[in-house]
């Protein structure tokens, strides 16, 4: 399968290696759900819903989610939205000042950012005109310090999913991590990548509840990889990095499938509708095709149409300092109110 041999105890920082994590009160004892009187906490006793510590495996949710996803619970890692889980990452397998990593811009910006704050060298090789990762010239700027590659598919900002071909290549010929960021995943008619977990060693999937989920005030990232990635990162989080009402709303709302797809169902839909609206508006030059919630467009100026939308109350994201994207505006599909007042703001303008 992998063209090249994959260690993952190369890739670990040394004093992640021999770190022993913090051994929390609800490390130490697990509840098996009998009757038990809890003193070994140091919370206050009296009820009332959150008094006491949250588990730090998050066991409830993550036996869903291993359900649905068809993996098993130590394939996951929750964390306090898809940042802190990227942190971890970093955190992990870059030592700082000597190791680099790969982003694909136009993309996410965080990549970036957790990398700097990590005091981690960040290349980048920015996309090929239509948006795909440039395979050739990828895994020519890869050195022996390159730990991690950051895929973004569907990609933001410009909303298509990159080539399983392409990805593929890379996942079999670097021998560092792939980080797949499906944050716009549910809204694709692609498949995740978290079934291939198993059948690539050196492949991490993210997720979060931020987006099609609807949860984004709750912060909730998901992580899946291998049992021995997962480990590294688990070694690493804080204890209780996922607090007790996310856990419970995370639950709920995992379990209403239902409802997240009727709401998807219904954001394709206006998407639609807002991509033909925008077809018929004189200054929009271009409109890529989209696997995620938002729309990326070229119009004749970027930053004077932001500057009119911001006029008429509608906030856009104007992606025109962007490499490939000069002239870009971002539209996130919002309700059919949000989106006909969008298209009427648009209609307006001279
Ligand atoms: C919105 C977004 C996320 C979400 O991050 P959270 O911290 O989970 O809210 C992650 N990746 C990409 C590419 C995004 O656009």
């Amino acid at each position: 399968m992998n063209t090249i041999p994959f260690n993952i105890e190369k890739l670990i920082r040394d004093n992640i290696k021999g770190l022993k994590p913090y051994s929390s009160a609800r490390d130490e004892y697990v509840s098996d759900g009998s009757e038990m009187t809890f003193l070994d906490a140091n919370e206050n006793p009296y009820e009332n819903g959150v008094n006491r510590y949250p588990d730090p495996q998050q066991r409830s949710l993550k036996k869903v989610l291993a359900t649905q996803k068809g993996v098993t619970v130590d394939n996951i890692l929750l964390g306090n939205g898809s940042d802190e889980v990227l942190d971890l990452i970093f955190r992990a397998f870059c030592e700082p000042k000597q190791d680099t990593i790969l982003t694909l811009p136009p993309t996410y910006g965080m990549y970036k950012v957790l990398a700097n704050i990590n005091n981690i060298e960040e290349h980048e090789v920015v996309l090929t005109k239509d948006f795909e990762p440039d395979v050739d010239a990828i895994l020519a700027a890869v050195t022996n310090r390159t730990k991690l590659l950051f895929l973004c598919s569907p990609n933001n900002p410009t909303g298509n999913s990159f080539s399983d071909t392409a990805i593929e290549k890379l996942l079999t010929s670097f021998s560092g991590l792939v980080i797949i960021d499906e944050a716009y995943i549910d809204f694709s008619s692609k498949e995740s990548w978290v079934t291939k977990i198993n059948t690539y060693p050196n492949l991490i999937v993210t997720q979060t509840l931020s987006k099609a989920y609807g949860l984004a005030g709750i912060r909730l990232g998901l992580c899946y990889a291998s049992k021995a990635i997962i480990a590294v990162l688990n070694k690493i989080k804080p204890p209780y990095n996922v607090n007790e009402l996310t856990q419970q709303r995370a639950l709920d709302r995992v379990l209403d499938v239902d409802r997240v797809q009727h709401e998807v169902a219904a954001i394709l839909k206006e998407r639609e509708v807002l991509v033909k609206a925008l077809a018929a508006i004189n200054f929009v030059t271009k409109i890529y095709s989209t696997d995620a919630n938002f729309v990326l467009a070229v119009v004749d100026n970027a930053t004077k149409r932001y500057d009119q939308l911001l006029a008429k109350g509608v906030v856009v994201r104007n992606r025109t300092t962007q490499p490939l994207c000069e002239n870009t505006l971002r539209f996130t599909i919002g309700t059919p109110q949000e989106n006909e007042r969008l298209i009427a703001a648009l209609q307006a303008l001279e």
